[in-house]
């Protein structure tokens, strides 16, 4: 048998993550010295949901560190629409909430289109108000989701200039494929958004300098769909059933790491790629809504 062989540089998400919320923490402490208040993020959970908890949890932490307020509002699956839009109206109102942020998904009976236009766009950090997808869609300033702009800050930081790179994005969901594939729009990549109905998909990302997987199938992106030397960005995250070794189950991406290393140019992995930088950029869009309602110009270089 012979070895693999790995070509691909490991696009490290983590330690990128890392310096951005370090510059983020810089920034928040000069807001709040100009200003005499923190910038705040209000982060609303309903229901027991254990991986929210979890997020949510992971959320407060890292505002905490950063330097950010975190409001957070936790309340019982039993809350009523009424409820949880009266919540969301008085944190519209409130001068020390700069971002809302709902956790997704609500208990069954909850409308989460509702709930989301709900929120004032201008504290909309997670950027899924139909305002916030309008504005990026005609390139006026608002806010993105976190994690597609995670994606571009990696590929940016790796590749430098996207002009006329030919970009694959798999998925087109409202959260992930389709901001994603705006974004590298107006970063001049030409762009192709694949999905289930797609047909010949492994025809279609072997023509792609860069790929990014946003489908949530383990490992359904194999190693000789791309493209020798490419770029691929892994969103998915997907947990394995237990095993012996890993009782919680393993954690892996819609890209085949395995084989993707013996061909790509550069690749994030799962966990430690896209994952850390999806709470970094939550942090920045509320700095930048902290500004914004501050009336004061947004840091550089975040
Ligand atoms: P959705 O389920 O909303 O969308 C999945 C997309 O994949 C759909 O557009 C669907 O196509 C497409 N798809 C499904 N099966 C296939 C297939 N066989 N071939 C081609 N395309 C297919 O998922 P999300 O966008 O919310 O999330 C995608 C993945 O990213 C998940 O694993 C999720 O856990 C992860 N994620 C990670 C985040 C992070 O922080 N790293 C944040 C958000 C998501 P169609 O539209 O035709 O149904």
């Amino acid at each position: 048998m012979g070895e693999t062989v790995t070509t691909a540089a490991r696009i490290d998400g983590k330690a990128f993550a890392e310096g951005l919320r370090a510059r983020i923490g810089a920034a928040a402490a000069a807001f709040t010295q100009a200003t005499a208040r923190r910038p705040g993020l209000a982060v609303v959970l309903v229901g027991d949901d254990a991986a929210s908890q979890v997020y949510v949890g992971a959320k407060a932490k890292a505002c905490e560190a950063a330097g950010i307020a975190s409001f957070e509002h936790r309340l019982p699956a039993t809350t009523s629409a009424a409820e949880l839009l009266t919540l969301v109206e008085r944190l519209n109102r409130d001068p020390e909430v700069d971002g809302i942020l709902v956790q997704l998904p609500l208990p069954q009976g909850l409308d989460e289109q509702a709930v989301i236009a709900a929120i004032d766009p201008d504290k909309d950090v997670d950027g899924f108000h139909v305002i916030n997808a309008g504005r990026l869609s005609v390139g006026q300033e608002g806010f993105v989701p976190c994690t597609p702009l995670g994606c571009l800050m990696l590929l940016q930081d790796h590749l430098g200039d996207l002009s006329g790179l030919d970009a694959v994005v798999i998925g087109r969901s409202n959260i992930v494929g389709k901001p994603m594939a705006q974004l590298l729009t107006d970063a001049n990549a030409t762009v192709t958004i694949a999905h289930s109905r797609t047909k010949n998909l492994p025809e279609v990302v072997r023509r792609a300098d860069i790929v990014v997987a946003a489908v949530g199938r383990p490992g359904m992106v194999r190693g000789d769909w791309i493209k020798p030397g490419a770029t691929v960005i892994d969103v998915g995250i997907n947990r394995l059933a237990p095993t012996e070794d890993k009782p919680k189950g393993r954690l892996v991406g819609d890209v085949h790491y395995g084989e993707a290393l013996a061909v790509a140019g550069a690749i994030t992995p799962v966990p430690g790629g896209v994952g850390p930088m999806t709470i970094a950029v939550l942090l920045r869009n509320t700095l930048v809504a902290a500004h914004r309602h501050a009336g004061l110009d947004a840091p550089e270089g975040i």
